[in-house]
């Protein structure tokens, strides 16, 4: 590991903690980052010239691998005519219509550059649409990096265990209700004491970055009409879900429509690129066709749109049916794995995702009981797949995702490295 431990000390020298997103560094699990030279497909590469499968894939975006020859070629056709240009582009207008066409409550949708910037934009939109201050999430919901959404975030925040976090002034999260995920009495308590003033709900259909853990039944319903008898937004934050589990997003699955969603990892095909979008007559209070100001120097940016494009195009033709099969006997094996050797585990998985919960527990629905994770396993398990080749998120708060590029030798590889686990 010379070359990552070189790269460490002289990033640690230049980069706040030598990282430019706070998990990456592996502190949480008592190590230090390895830095990547190249992706191919289900690997990637250290600039040691270790080889890894990758289980992280970017944190969601990449479903079809690293370096998807359709992607690569598609963002290098658009680079070569040039990167930005500050005016609309054609290929905004195909990505707008491949996802409006995908999930039909977008009617309109706008381009921005991060799922931090969809949600932040979507708030305001609802904010400015309902004319009303305040906002519900969910305890270990993450939606981001905005201020007034770090209140009991999950992802980072959560595998850091920062309470909130500073330069947040109080004023900023004072219009930030908290409710507990899948508990809707919680929300409706909430709306019954404030429920003129709630411009929207914001939520993770599926939430994902406190592991993954599924909605209950009728969670999402109850949202749904609660929202609707108050004049209230519903905000689903589609950020990990959104062509993760089916073509389009989970609402379909759940048939349920939100009034705005917000969109990132996949859509961008591994470049930086979120968007929101929802009802045509809340959309319209967008500048400039309304008075909701919102912006972006690179938004749109046609080699991003072109290797969206290429990916939702290649999804569309893609069989999630067969992706969710494999990567159920992935956890099987685990599952089974662990029972084998009593080590306590409970496994939340659907379609392409799973996690892990070192955990006596035997349901994991909110961010309480994921909580309960022993960390120091998930630590050890972390270092164990690592030096296994197996690379997965440095957290027990995240998903582990598996792409179209992983193959049957990949899982089997996988599922030996868990079977050689020691928690001693
Ligand atoms: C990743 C994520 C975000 C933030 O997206 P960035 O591109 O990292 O800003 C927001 N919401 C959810 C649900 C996410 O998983």
């Amino acid at each position: 590991m010379s070359r990552s431990i070189d790269l460490y000390n002289r990033a640690l020298n230049v980069i706040p903690g030598g990282v430019n997103s706070p998990v990456r560094a592996c502190k949480s699990v008592g190590t230090r980052p390895i830095f990547i030279k190249k992706g191919k497909g289900s690997k990637i590469y250290s600039v040691d010239g270790e080889e890894f499968i990758d289980l992280v894939l970017s944190w969601g975006p990449l479903i079809l691998g690293h370096a998807h020859p359709e992607v690569v070629e598609s963002a290098k056709n658009a680079i070569e005519s040039g990167s930005s240009f500050g005016a609309p582009c054609e290929a905004e207008v195909i990505l707008a219509e491949m996802i409006c066409e995908a999930i039909p409550s977008i009617e309109k949708v706008r381009m921005v550059n991060s799922g931090t910037e969809a949600t932040m934009s979507a708030i305001r939109l609802a904010r400015g649409f309902t004319k009303r201050k305040k906002i519900v999430k969910f305890n270990g919901c993450y939606h981001g990096h905005v201020d007034h959404l770090l209140a009991k975030a999950g992802s980072g925040v959560a595998t850091l265990s920062i309470p909130g976090t500073p330069g947040v002034p109080e004023d900023i999260v004072k219009n930030t209700l908290i409710a507990e995920y899948n508990d809707l009495d919680g929300v409706k308590n909430l709306f019954k004491q404030q429920g003129e003033d709630i411009a929207c709900v914001i939520v993770e259909p599926i939430a994902g970055n406190m592991g993954l853990i599924p909605p209950e039944d009728g969670f999402l319903n109850g949202l749904r009409k609660l929202t609707q008898e108050y004049g209230s937004l519903l905000i689903f934050d589609e950020v990990i879900t959104g062509f993760r589990f089916t073509y389009g997003g989970v609402q379909d699955i759940f048939k349920i429509k939100p009034d705005l969603t917000c969109l990132g990892k996949i859509i961008g095909g591994g470049f930086p690129v979120g968007a929101f979008g929802g009802a045509r007559e809340i959309m319209e209070h967008l500048a400039p066709e309304g008075d909701v100001y919102q912006a972006g120097t690179l938004s749109g940016n046609p080699v991003a749109m072109a290797a969206g494009i290429a990916t939702l195009g290649v999804l569309k033709n893609s069989d999630y049916s067969e992706l969710e099969s494999y990567t159920r006997n992935l956890v099987d094996a685990i599952k089974s794995s662990f029972t084998k050797r009593s080590i306590p585990t409970t496994i939340n998985h659907i379609g392409s995702a799973f996690t892990i919960f070192f955990t006596e527990k035997e349901r994991v629905t909110n961010f309480k009981e994921a909580a309960t994770t022993d960390v120091n396993t998930f630590s050890k398990f972390f270092i164990h797949m690592r030096n296994s080749n197996v690379f997965i998120p440095p957290s027990n708060f995240e998903c582990m995702f598996t792409s179209l590029a992983h193959d049957i030798v990949d899982l089997e590889k996988i599922a030996e490295a868990v079977q050689k686990f020691d928690i001693k």
